[in-house]
């Protein structure tokens, strides 16, 4: 049996409707001071199923080398990486213009 999209009644792999999800979402890039001083950046905004989120989280680990979490729709990454992140989630298959670093 073919599994069909729940939102436009396609079969799955014929289905956009995340693509389009993607295309849409607004993803936002913040640096915060946790405690000792620790910095942390923040990506919010990525609103992929939990095995996408564990995807991009465990390649933009990779790629910066640095340690890193997600929950709640929240990726956490150690460090202050503002200025690569944002390439990093281009090269991922984002938009220039959905990310915006606070
Ligand atoms: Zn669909």
């Amino acid at each position: 049996m073919v599994e069909t999209c729940k939102v436009c009644g396609l079969p799955k792999d014929l289905c956009a409707c995340e693509t389009i999800a993607r295309e849409t979402e607004e993803i936002t890039i913040q640096v915060e001071k946790k405690r000792y001083g620790k910095q942390v950046t923040i990506i919010r905004g990525i609103t992929s199923k939990r095995e996408e989120l564990e995807r991009i989280t465990k390649e933009l680990k990779k790629k910066l080398a640095c340690g890193g979490t997600f929950k709640d729709e929240e990726i956490e990454l150690q460090g202050n990486h503002k200025s690569k992140i944002k390439d990093l989630l281009v090269e991922l298959g984002y938009a220039k213009d959905q990310i915006s670093v606070h």
